[in-house]
């Protein structure tokens, strides 16, 4: 009975080492996946800055492109990456247009390849570093190949960073056959102005940034951290161009760790299976050590229960028995003691001596190859003082307690050699239960005692290496809440590492109080393993008082039996810069957004074709639309028909770059149907080949102003008192009718007409009863004249007729009767007096024919009204032309 309980006892053993063994495996496994996942998601952060230039600028040339990348430090913080680049979606029919384009900046050889027809292009034409390899990528059409384009088109779709399936690359040198992995992100034609929300998904699609690396790059650079994870295979399960990315081979029938993660919108499984000398460390000694010394208490127990009951003759015998069976038992021990470099020792307490078998004297240097006989004392004396008096304190309690030993010690074996021994015993004893010795295994642990502290000093090395590509790092005691902070986690945000004790506190304290609650949601998920890694961005404020916004992540890489985290590891970085970038362009958005919206003018984005992109409400609150019926028409629709060459004129020499920008004064039509006249000022924006993206409008409106104009204008050529054309206007007016009487030859008249005795009016009735008397007499000749006669006061009481086209001087001096006759009623004042006033007409008439035909008019009718006024006035008298 006894013996089974010990081989079962055995089993139960090795569970918990392999169990122990897994454990230790798997935290190694999950940081080396967490730093893979970590590497691949910096590039996908890249590639969103790379966008965001894109986005921010109509166009990036060739040199913006570089010193971009240059910022980046692609070659110090990425090591492993081979290019970060740029390629422009090329359609069809403006391939040839695009070569040459290309070709003019300083590279006559380029062009698209490989060669042939195919339905769209796309060509690299930036990627940096632009040297070496990478120079092979210029002009290659990565949409020609399946794999590629698979993930350009997923990025295009759901305008998130894709990572490809494996693939050979161009930059390969023939014969190498290694696999390259491409990440894209599109870029989007520069509509600079518009929401970006709104519209990313009806821009138009430019290209792609995409960032380009050798699998097998990054992940020995990672492994290189963890030398105790020696077997990993990295498949590609994503449902196409799936495939076998990276194996390091060696894998056996043993059990594998396997973890899927999606990256990029592809999902790697991770396998890695840990190595011989790893589970060596974890299976070989404890369980064996239980083994032994179970089977070697057992039989002890036996031989006594037997001496009990049997006498002491039969005991003998049958402890001889024993004997054979322990010799028995101790050859198939020592088979399984060699491999395990295990040694067996007995301590009597009554002699004070210690029994070494011959592995544990060779270990300890006394014998070569047989069991050795020393005075306890003396072989304490063989430990250095420290671990000599931690021995005897141990066996001390042990012997008190009655309790297992289990100690490791040092041992200087010479002045070279140092082997580390664990030592394991149970404690023999008497019938009357009192103890009579120990008996014991011990192991050389030199080989994993080495490797443990190698295993610190990887730790440290990936932090070290954690830290050389900018990152801080943090190591988490959750247990007694103690924090080692890295120093670049420190001095990143200005402080000393004097000032940081270690607790979370110390960060805790510092975080942006409306990022706290954030902070700590994220972490709880964490600990409770709701979420399998830690990610929040916060800001954080520095030494000086600033603020840093800070992306930190971390996993729980130590648990209890329980699930409760013991120890957790992260990364702080800093990506304040990202968080500018992504700040100065929501804010300039949202300044054209508010400039647009809250304009008192009215704005427009107009297509090409004159569709409108984009109205603001003060556009439509001028026009009477709302923004729906306004979007629904062109420009050319709410345009007066007579402004609409004027305006299209305009847009023609935009279209063909000879004007960058226009102003004209224009008509629209309201919704009602009213006309308001509109300043119209239109730029245009262009696109990165310099083409015209869409217009920028500006639309004033300027109906009141135009209305003021107008009004100026009147006063300038029409009397106040009357509102007949004054003087100036008559005189522009004549000019022109005698240029047309003359080529048409035919009869001009023009009369001076004025009031007789106009003064004693004024005199008698005053000014203003005058003024009237001029207003009255201006309506009834106006009443009498026709539409295409011209009637204007010149001044004072003197009026002036202009006939165009009258039949003969005759009838020219009939409608001057007529005009006399138009005054003969008597004109009612304010004040009910009747005032009969009559009129002076002087007339003259003729086809005008000498080149001062004007001067001769103006003297003749003024020669005719005297004529009257001489004749006793309140008459008309025509010109007679007495040989003239
Ligand atoms: P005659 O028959 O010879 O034309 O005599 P008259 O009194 O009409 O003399 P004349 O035509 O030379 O005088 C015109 C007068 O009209 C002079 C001035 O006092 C007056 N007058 C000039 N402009 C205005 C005006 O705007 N309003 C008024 N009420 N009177 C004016
Ligand atoms: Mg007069």
């Amino acid at each position: 009975m006894g013996v089974f309980f010990s081989i079962n006892q055995f089993h139960q053993n090795q569970s918990q080492a392999e169990t122990a063994l897994k454990s230790r495996f798997d935290t190694i496994f999950q940081q080396v996946t967490l730093v893979i996942s970590d590497k691949v998601n910096s590039y996908d952060q890249m590639l969103r800055a790379t966008q965001g230039l894109f986005q921010a600028s109509y166009y990036v040339s060739r040199n913006e492109f570089k010193v971009f990348a240059d910022k980046l430090q692609l070659e110090t913080i990425y090591p492993g990456l081979l290019g970060l680049g740029y390629s422009q979606l090329v359609l069809p029919e403006a391939r040839v247009e695009h070569e040459a384009m290309i070709r003019k900046q300083g590279f006559p050889d380029y062009k698209i390849y490989p060669e042939g027809e195919r339905e769209i292009y796309s060509s690299i034409i930036y990627l940096e570093p632009f040297k070496e390899r990478n120079l092979r990528a210029f002009g290659y059409d990565m949409a020609s190949n399946s794999v590629r384009s698979e993930a350009m088109w997923r990025a295009r779709d759901t305008l998130t960073t894709a990572m490809s399936g494996g693939v050979k690359l161009v930059q390969d040198l023939p014969g190498e056959s290694v696999t390259g992995l491409l990440m894209y992100l599109p870029t989007f034609k520069n509509v600079g102005l518009l929401n970006d929300s709104v519209s990313a998904s009806k821009r138009e699609h430019t290209g792609w940034v995409y960032v380009v690396f050798r699998i097998e790059d990054i992940i020995r650079a990672t492994l290189a951290h963890f030398p105790s994870l020696t077997r990993l295979q990295i498949n590609d399960i994503s449902p196409l161009n799936g495939d076998v990315l990276f194996d390091t081979g060696d894998f056996d029938d043993h059990w594998q760790l396997t973890e899927t993660s999606v990256l990029a919108g592809r999902q790697w499984q991770f396998s890695a299976q840990p190595d011989m000398a790893f589970r060596a460390q974890y299976l070989t000694n404890w369980p064996i050590i239980r083994l032994v010394l179970e089977l070697l208490f057992t039989v002890a127990l036996m031989a006594i229960s037997w001496l009990l009951i049997n006498g002491k003759l039969r005991a003998e015998k049958l402890a001889n028995n024993m004997t054979a069976q322990l010799r028995e038992q101790n050859q198939r021990l020592s088979l399984a003691t060699e491999t395990a470099k295990m040694g067996i020792w007995d301590w009597d307490f009554e002699t004070d001596r210690m029994w070494l078998d011959g592995n544990l004297a060779k270990l300890m240097g006394l014998q070569r190859t047989r069991s050795h006989q020393i005075l306890f004392q003396d072989w304490c004396a063989l430990f250095d003082e420290q671990d000599r008096a931690r021995l005897e304190q141990e066996i001390d309690y042990v012997i008190n307690n009655r309790v297992d030993l289990n100690i490791e010690l040092l041992f200087q074996l010479d002045a070279y050699n140092s082997r580390m021994i664990q030592l394991n015993a149970v404690m023999r004893f008497n019938h009357s239960g009192q103890p009579t010795g120990m008996v014991g295994v011990s192991f050389d642990i030199t080989d994993r005692w080495f490797y443990q502290s190698r295993l610190e000093q990887t730790e440290a090395r990936w932090k070290f290496a954690l830290e050389g590509s900018g990152e801080g790092v943090w190591d988490w005691t959750l247990t007694d809440d103690s924090v080692i902070y890295s120093e670049r986690l420190v001095t990143m945000l200005g402080y000393s590492p004097d000032d940081f004790t270690p607790h979370f506190s110390e960060w805790a304290d510092r975080i942006h109080p409306d990022d706290l609650p954030q902070v700590q949601k994220d972490l709880t998920a964490l600990f409770d393993g709701s979420q399998p890694a830690y990610r929040n961005e916060h800001r954080i404020k520095c030494r000086d008082g600033s603020w840093k916004w800070i992306l930190a992540k971390g996993i729980v890489i130590e648990r209890d039996e329980h699930g409760e985290p013991l120890r957790a590891v992260g990364t702080n970085s800093d990506i304040s810069w990202r968080k500018d970038t992504e700040l100065a362009l929501r804010q300039s958005e949202e300044r054209f957004r508010n400039a647009f919206d809250t304009a008192a003018i009215g704005m427009a984005l107009v297509s090409i074709e004159g569709r409108w992109l984009e109205v603001n409400p003060a556009l439509c609150d001028m026009l009477g639309y709302t923004e729906a019926e306004l979007m629904a028409l062109t420009f050319m629709d709410i345009t007066h028909p007579e402004d609409l060459d004027l305006d299209q004129h305009f847009v023609r020499k935009l279209l063909d770059k000879e004007l960058d920008h226009y102003h004209i004064e224009k008509r629209y039509f309201c919704r009602g149907g009213e006309i308001i006249d509109v300043l119209l000022s239109v730029s245009v924006v262009h696109d990165e080949q310099g083409g015209v993206l869409h217009f920028v409008s500006q639309v004033e409106d300027i109906t009141t102003r135009k209305q003021e104009e107008a009004h100026i204008r009147k006063m300038a050529f029409y009397d106040a008192l009357t509102g007949l054309p004054n003087r100036r206007l008559y005189e522009e007016h004549f000019g022109m009718a005698i240029q047309q009487a003359r080529r048409n030859k035919q009869v001009l008249a023009l009369m001076f007409v004025d009031i007789d005795y106009f003064k004693s009016i004024n005199d008698n009735y005053g000014h203003d009863a005058g003024d009237l008397i001029i207003q009255v007499v201006a309506e009834k000749m106006s009443n009498t004249l026709r539409a295409s006669d011209t009637l204007a006061r010149l001044g004072g009481d003197e009026f002036v007729v202009v006939l165009h086209e009258v039949s003969s001087p005759d009838a020219a001096l009939h409608v001057a009767q007529n005009l006399v006759a138009s005054v003969s009623e008597p004109i009612e004042l304010e004040d009910g007096t009747a005032v009969q006033v009559t009129l002076s007409i002087g007339v003259t008439a003729g086809i005008p024919t000498v080149d001062d035909a004007m001067t001769h008019y103006l003297k003749q009718a003024d020669m005719a009204l005297y004529d009257v006024k001489a004749a006793g006035r309140n008459g008309a008298s025509l010109y007679q032309a007495s040989g003239a």
